[in-house]
């Protein structure tokens, strides 16, 4: 029997509708009980938090800590490890390595040291997810889980054609069976497929080759089948044309296609995710603009959608890695640096191009500006995750700067 008892900390709990009271919390053996419940003679751990903020483990819903791609940017980025090597004093801690792909020991670490206690991976191709699961079991102190990649499938597409909706979900239902995984995960759906045949990208309504339906067809479909399942996380998507120009419409239709899908369990639709690199208005880099009001606008009047923000954090060298290998063709020919590319038993595809934000750059500045907008003007804030898509727009070890920026106009002026 363990019995453990948090005294006099600033304890925070939304959900019971507790804000910084001072008071204690008592755990008999994993389950917060009444103080009084706990026996003295049975030997009790008393932690004195007193200055100190206690609340429920956070949860990360979107962070890239394992899987091939994790991997490969550690190979490619020797300069993020030069000066971060910190040895392991054995038996207590292991040597941890890396900032924008940091070794298993330092992820685990770094979130346990913010208070976080669930991190999701949120991109593991089926064919590649014993690796995955591999290195999420190294990962020290924190919980794990992944969702696996789903969106240029050929088979779903071809259950998709034969419009056996049944079959669809009982394929996908293996599918998580068989990765072991939590949730289904669509990455600019259809574009891997059109990628490896054609070397292109698609936008929600364009056709596939080879199908005769659209990205917003692959969405639906495997949303209604995610209901069928009622899965706990229903449908996480990464919305077509990410990275380009005026792609803050595709967003919106994204995230209207969620009062359309045939809804028969508990629980939100669809989850937008990333919503920073999918919300620029304009139709050029040097007319770029923010699309956050339009988005948040969205979120606040549909409510079966939830999103996270990708929030770009300035002056912060990154390794950009999606299995959105289309953008990352973009984007290599914009740094004209190291690119990696990579397609997966034709089951999707994926890249990874090292990238600097700076405070200087003006699309970078306005992509600073979209993560914070729409959290800021979203009125319901259970529904939005603060998240730096790590490592493509920031480092998961940068969310108190973004916490700082979202409760202090004053921290938002960044000299
Ligand atoms: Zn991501």
């Amino acid at each position: 029997m363990t019995q453990i008892l948090i005294k006099n900390g600033y304890v925070f709990d939304p959900l019971n509708g507790i804000k910084g009271e001072v008071t204690d919390i008592a755990i008999k053996d994993g389950k917060i009980v009444d103080p009084r419940e706990l026996n003295p003679e049975e030997g009790i751990t008393v932690i004195n938090a007193s200055g100190k903020v206690v609340m429920p483990g956070g949860i990360d819903i979107h962070s890239h800590i394992a899987g091939p791609k994790i991997n490969i940017g550690r190979m490619m980025r020797p300069e993020d490890h030069y000066t971060t090597n910190k040895p392991g004093v054995f038996p207590y801690i292991r040597a941890e390595t890396g900032l924008s792909t940091p070794n298993v020991f330092r992820i685990g670490y770094e979130y346990a040291i913010m208070g976080y206690t669930l991190v999701a991976e949120p991109a593991t191709p089926p064919v590649m997810t014993r690796h995955t699961h591999h290195e999420l079991n190294a990962i020290p102190i924190i919980d794990k889980m992944a969702y696996v990649v789903v969106d240029s499938n050929w088979m779903l597409l071809d259950l998709i054609t034969n419009n056996d909706p049944k079959l669809l979900a009982a394929y996908l239902s293996w599918i998580l069976k068989a990765t072991k995984s939590y949730a289904l995960k669509l990455v600019d759906p259809g574009s891997d497929f059109a990628w490896l045949l054609q070397g292109r990208g698609l936008d929600i309504s364009d056709e596939l080759p080879v199908y005769n339906f659209t990205p917003a067809d692959i969405i639906k479909s495997i949303a209604e089948a995610a209901q069928v399942l009622n899965l706990p996380h229903k449908l996480h998507v990464h919305c077509n044309r990410l990275g380009f120009p005026g792609n803050y419409a595709t967003t919106l239709r994204t995230m209207e296609l969620a009062l359309n899908i045939h809804r028969v369990s508990e629980g939100l639709a669809l989850h937008v995710t990333h919503v920073q690199f999918t919300g620029y208005k304009g139709d050029s880099w040097s007319t770029l603009e923010s699309g956050g009001e339009e988005i948040a606008k969205e979120l606040n009047s549909n409510p079966y959608v939830s999103l996270d923000l990708g929030q770009a954090i300035p002056d912060r060298a990154v390794t950009t890695m999606t299995a959105d290998a289309t953008f990352q063709f973009v984007l290599y020919h914009i740094m004209k640096n190291k690119w990696y590319s990579s397609d997966i038993e034709s089951d999707g595809a994926s890249g990874i191009v090292p990238y600097k934000y700076k405070k200087k750059n003006y699309v970078n500045t306005v992509q600073w500006v979209i993560g914070l907008e729409v959290a800021l003007l979203a009125r319901d804030i259970s529904r939005v995750f603060i998240a730096t898509d790590h490592p493509n727009a920031g480092l998961f070890t940068d969310y108190p700067l973004i916490f700082a920026w979202l409760m202090s106009k004053k921290a938002r002026k960044i000299p």
